[in-house]
């Protein structure tokens, strides 16, 4: 049930690859971090300077890979692809680091989960464009400072807040992703259908625009189910009709909820009487692991208002009744 997952599948990468934007002008949305980048690069280039490091913060799925691209190819430079997971050994780090050449742009993901001591050769790095690397062991290992060319190091992270404090100090500038309106998800959802040569009609993109979670990646994951269901059962054209109905197979609701949303919803609501209850207690009544439960359900329906965290635990808003098909009692949340 990965369809509203807003974390990539190793399957659907050459998918990805082929819908991303290339260019500053062909990402949509975002209109801010777009500006904001689009000084940033400019100004540099009439520098002749490699641009400030660039922070891209977000949740998983609005872009933060494919700008990361974007900028390289707008600045016509290569860009070196890693994570901090992957640099667990502050060895590797340098090794990349040693190997690019000037205006390369060093594209960590994730890069909250750094190991310690890469985080520190970072820090040399990318302030001074030098890494000590040390040689030896013991009390006879020294350390030998080797100059790096000036490089752009561009870093994403889904949690800002666990980045360290001079980490984050050492970043020009940070862009902040926000979720992406129904209209600027119906645009994604026309330029991926004209990619892919899908039929897709307006009342069609605005159908599953609204049950895309805000998340581009979702809604081109969407449109691959749903262009597999008009091929299959009809003649290839996307409407509303044929994408209510093809979504309906995938267990995706007018709102984006998908069947554990529903039944989170369902058991708060229908067993514990709209909460609060303890997210330990909702988990067990719909056979769920509660992590499941606090990372891939709630963060959705807490920002569609249809769950509340509260002290004393999980409480339904009068939405979630609304949307279930039940009357709110009277002292729920608005
Ligand atoms: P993660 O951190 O989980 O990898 P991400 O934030 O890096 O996610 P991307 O991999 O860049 O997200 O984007 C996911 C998919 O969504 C891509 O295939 C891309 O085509 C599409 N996409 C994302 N943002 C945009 C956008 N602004 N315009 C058009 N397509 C977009």
């Amino acid at each position: 049930d990965a369809q509203l997952s807003p974390v990539a599948e190793p399957a659907e990468r050459d998918d990805e690859a082929t819908l991303r934007p290339r260019l500053l002008t062909e990402f949509v949305g975002q209109p801010r971090v777009r500006e904001q980048l689009q000084l940033v690069l400019e100004g540099a280039q009439r520098r002749g300077a490699p641009p400030d490091h660039v922070l891209l913060s977000g949740p998983p799925g609005l872009g933060k890979t494919s700008l990361a691209m974007i900028i390289a190819a707008e600045l016509g430079r290569p860009i070196r692809i890693t994570s901090g997971p992957a640099l667990e050994r502050a060895g590797d780090l340098a090794a990349m680091l040693s190997n690019l050449a000037e205006g390369e742009v060093m594209f960590i993901d994730e890069i909250h989960r750094i190991a310690r001591p890469a985080e520190e050769m970072l820090y040399l790095a990318m302030e001074d464009f030098r890494v000590d690397v040390v040689v030896g062991k013991g009390p006879g290992a020294t350390s030998i400072p080797l100059e790096i060319a000036p490089f752009t190091l561009v870093g994403a992270t889904t949690r800002s807040g666990s980045l360290t404090g001079p980490l984050r100090d050492r970043f020009g500038f940070t862009a902040h992703m926000e979720f992406y309106a129904a209209e600027e998800l119906e645009q994604v959802l026309r330029r991926s259908a004209t990619i892919l040569g899908v039929d897709l009609r307006a009342d069609g993109a605005a159908e599953v625009a609204g049950r895309s979670r805000g998340t581009p990646r979702i809604a081109n994951r969407l449109l691959r189910r749903v262009r597999d269901y008009a091929e299959v059962r009809g003649d290839g054209r996307v409407d509303r009709a044929v994408a209510r109905a093809a979504l309906e197979v995938y267990d995706v609701d007018e709102l984006g909820l998908d069947r554990l949303d529903r039944a989170v919803l369902g058991a708060l609501v229908r067993s514990f009487g709209g909460g609060p209850v303890g997210v330990a207690t909702l988990a067990v009544a719909v056979g769920e692991e509660p992590t499941t439960v606090e990372e891939v359900c709630e963060p959705y329906l807490v920002r569609a208002g249809m769950l509340a965290r509260t002290p004393r635990g999980r409480v339904a808003t009068a939405l979630a009744w609304s949307h279930l098909g039940l009357t709110a009692p009277a002292d729920a949340p608005g």
